[in-house]
């Protein structure tokens, strides 16, 4: 079995702890290699050689960084094949889904290589007499990524690239089940150029996590994860003064008008809803089709569809639309919901409990599931399911639909299907949800736009990727210089001002 380790001032580095994490292949269920689990003085190392490095890469011009990015990125693509392997070998995703992954968090990486006109600051000549004042933006030292196991790939390069190339030292926390990817992630950068010490991996639990909350030459933290973790790291990490953006979990629902190309919108349900076996932040998980006419045809459509759906594992390539859940804890949670919702009143009309996959009979696959009938208060309605789990609300009317998505906790991601121009422009224009497709089941903005959810699927002010990045790793510092400096002016006792 392979043991994996740390990665720490440019070389792979075994845990010290003694402790470990099984990493699973969930398509067969075997155990394929062990994750250390650090704890608070293997960050601390961690932590005093990226400040070592740190500023050195600061002083660098922001090309000289952006070049790194432009190599990394042809690295990743050098590369892709293996990555998308190693990403699904311990995920349990398809394989284009995995490269999908890993392009994701490349355009980012693409974005980044405009560092230099990004950071940028601003300049007024002759603010007055004399007089210039700019504004530039520093970065903030070393700053710490905490990421989750259903993007191993898109997600630390979000945080990595813009922290990287605005001249930090990066700490990346990966989940422990997914470790692979981003180790090979590191690698890669160090080959693109990146010098030592400046973006190490730390691997571990809540231990390496508390610690790094706490670390005081950590300056910030940037989370992605579910919503009861990100609200105890937003709150601890603010507390101990850092600037911290936390992302959580989603309840993503796709209001299907009664003028909505339908065939369309059961392609976009299936694909939205079961593609990852339903583990995407972005994932549909409730469809609301407005008026009962849209319903039973919606309800017609998706069930041969769904019942269609070929399960299995990645190695089988084209041949698969989904793959199996990460782990066993995540499959029998997922199936308890399934079960409370048939004990609480829902019709399960695709029941996919008992899909078993000859071969890979121990392998963590959970059959596409589709619930008719769903109210509110029920548990599959309350709770992120992250599974292949689609849940029909049916709504009466638009304003029923429109209530019904405000009214959700979450706000990560939500789309409304119709014809009709004016009513996607008031969906778009009055939901509290930082993310909206009209006609586009998934709505993740690209790499030049911010990413982000409200309400309980963020916490802090500014968004991932996009100008918020170079918002997030810098600060800004403004600068008001006079020229010539021998100009003569007595004490002022009251607030300057230009007036
Ligand atoms: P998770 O919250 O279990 O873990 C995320 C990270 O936090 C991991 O690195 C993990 O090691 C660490 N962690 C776990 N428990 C912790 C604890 N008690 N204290 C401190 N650290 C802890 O999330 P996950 O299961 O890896 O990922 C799935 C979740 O992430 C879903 O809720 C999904 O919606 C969410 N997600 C959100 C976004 C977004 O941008 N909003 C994107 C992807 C995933």
């Amino acid at each position: 079995m392979e043991e994996m380790c740390h990665f720490i001032d440019g070389a792979r580095v075994s845990g010290r702890s003694g402790r470990f994490s099984d990493v699973f292949n969930p398509a067969t269920g075997e155990v394929c290699a062990r994750v250390p689990l650090a704890d608070a003085d293997e960050l601390d190392r961690a932590v005093e050689t990226a400040r070592e490095a740190q500023p050195f890469w600061a002083a660098q011009n922001p090309q000289r960084r952006a070049r790194v990015m432009m190599r990394f990125v042809q690295l990743l693509n050098r590369d892709m094949d293996k990555l998308a392997e190693a990403l699904s070998r311990e995920h349990g995703k398809t394989l284009a889904d995995a490269k999908g992954d890993v392009i994701r968090g490349l355009e980012v990486a693409e974005f980044c290589i405009g560092a230099p006109h990004l950071l940028k600051g601003e300049f007024t000549d002759s603010a007055g007499p004399a007089i210039d004042m700019y504004s530039m933006r520093q970065p903030l030292g070393v700053v710490a990524g905490i990421t989750p196991f259903n993007f191993p790939a898109m997600i630390p390069m979000w945080k990595m690239c813009p922290a990287l190339v605005c001249g930090n030292a990066f700490i990346l926390k990966p989940s422990e089940r997914a470790p692979s990817v981003p180790l090979m992630l590191a690698e890669l950068m160090r080959e693109a150029g990146l010098p030592d010490g400046l973006l190490q991996v730390v691997n571990g639990d809540k231990t390496v996590v508390d610690a790094i909350i706490a670390h005081p030459d950590i300056a910030a933290i940037g989370f992605v994860g579910s919503t009861p973790v990100a609200q105890y790291i937003y709150g601890h990490g603010c507390m101990a003064g850092k600037r911290v953006q936390c992302f959580g979990g989603a309840k993503n629902h796709m209001v299907i008008m009664p003028d909505a190309d339908l065939d369309s919108a059961v392609e976009a349900l299936v694909g939205a809803g079961y593609g990852a076996a339903g583990e995407r932040c972005m994932a549909i998980s409730v469809a609301v089709p407005v008026g009962d006419a849209t319903a039973e045809a919606l309800r017609a459509r998706l069930i041969p569809r769904i019942e269609a759906l070929r399960v299995g594992p990645y190695t089988a390539g084209d041949e698969v639309d989904l793959g199996p859940v990460v782990t066993n804890t995540a499959k029998e949670r997922i199936l308890g919901l399934v079960e409370s919702g048939v004990t609480q009143g829902a019709d399960l009309i695709v029941d996919g409990r008992n899909f078993s996959l000859q071969g890979y009979e121990n392998g963590f696959f959970v059959g596409p599931c589709l619930f008719d009938n769903v109210t509110p208060e029920m548990n599959i309605y309350r709770e992120e399911i992250f599974g292949p789990v689609l849940s029909m609300v049916r709504a009466g009317n638009y304003h029923d639909a429109l209530r019904l998505v405000a009214g959700n906790p979450y706000g990560n991601g939500t789309a409304i299907f119709t014809r009709d121009g004016d009513t996607a422009r008031d969906f778009a224009s009055r939901i509290n949800v930082g993310m909206v497709g009209v006609n586009v089941p998934i709505p993740v903005p690209l790499a030049y736009h911010t990413f982000g959810g409200w309400k309980l699927s963020a916490f802090g002010d500014l968004n991932q990727h996009g100008p918020d990045a170079f918002k997030f790793y810098t600060k800004t510092k403004t600068v008001t210089s006079r020229w010539p400096s021998g100009a003569k002016e007595g004490a002022q006792f009251a607030i300057p001002t230009m007036g």
